[in-house]
């Protein structure tokens, strides 16, 4: 099964992904995990996202398909995979179509994580990810065990000025595919608000699963 999931910043893609990777046993591919081990590498891709991503941008499609088109070339994403956070933009949306058509395959499912805006900036300060497990956490809703506090990551953007930006990337550069998908018969609507268990309930069912 290929799966894309689009939704806005902190409405919880990666938290569902990892559980919904787990059930279907294929790849989660996350194109904004993907540029930040970049830049912790220190490649020149990373270096050339670096700044983009610190200010709450987008990474220029040209950069960003690239790195897509090799990573579903490989062979582990051959029997499927759960795109997160890609694609981001028409252009996006159009080379992957491309690339898989090239191979005769298509999308078979993008789900829209659908959460306020209002309820975006509280659930974006306060993430926090354990880069050992990849687990990421809340200090609210969901808060993590006291003993792993000193290891805890808070990404740079993930501050109150980046998210705005983000927010407003989201609304006029991503969700122009909501429009797109809907009329290739393939978008599915998910109430991202809630319970994150509820929520993963919400998309198996939306997956047919
Ligand atoms: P995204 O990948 O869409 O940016 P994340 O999965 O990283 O979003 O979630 C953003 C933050 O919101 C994290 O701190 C996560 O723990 C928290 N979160 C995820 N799902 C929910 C939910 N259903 N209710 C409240 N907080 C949530
Ligand atoms: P979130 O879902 O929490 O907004 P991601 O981890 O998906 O964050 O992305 C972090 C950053 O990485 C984005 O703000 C952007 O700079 C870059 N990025 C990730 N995916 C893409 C993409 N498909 N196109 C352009 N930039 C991207």
């Amino acid at each position: 099964m290929r799966v894309v999931f689009i939704g806005p910043p902190g409405a919880g893609k990666g938290t569902q992904a990892a559980r919904i990777v787990d059930r279907l046993q294929i790849p989660h591919i996350s194109t904004g995990d993907m540029f930040r081990a970049a830049v912790k590498a220190g490649t020149p891709l990373g270096k050339e996202a670096d700044g983009y991503m610190k200010s709450g941008k987008l990474v220029p499609d040209s950069l960003t398909i690239a790195m897509l088109r090799e990573r579903i070339a490989e062979p582990d994403a051959k029997r499927g995979f759960l795109l997160d956070g890609f694609p981001r933009t028409v252009p996006q949306a159009d080379a992957l179509d491309a690339a898989l058509r090239a191979d005769d395959m298509k999308i078979d499912v993008v789900l829209l994580v659908e959460v306020p805006d209002e309820l975006i900036v509280a659930r974006i300060v306060g993430r926090r990810s354990d880069p050992d497990t990849g687990r990421i956490y809340h200090l609210t809703f969901d808060p993590p065990p006291p003993e792993l506090a000193g290891r805890l990551v808070h990404r740079k953007d993930d501050t109150e000025e980046a998210c705005r930006t983000r927010l407003g990337a989201y609304h006029s550069q991503t969700a122009p595919l909501v429009p797109y998908y809907e009329s290739h018969g393939v978008l599915r609507r998910v109430d991202g608000v809630g319970e994150p268990a509820d929520v993963t309930t919400r998309i198996m069912g939306a997956l047919g699963l």
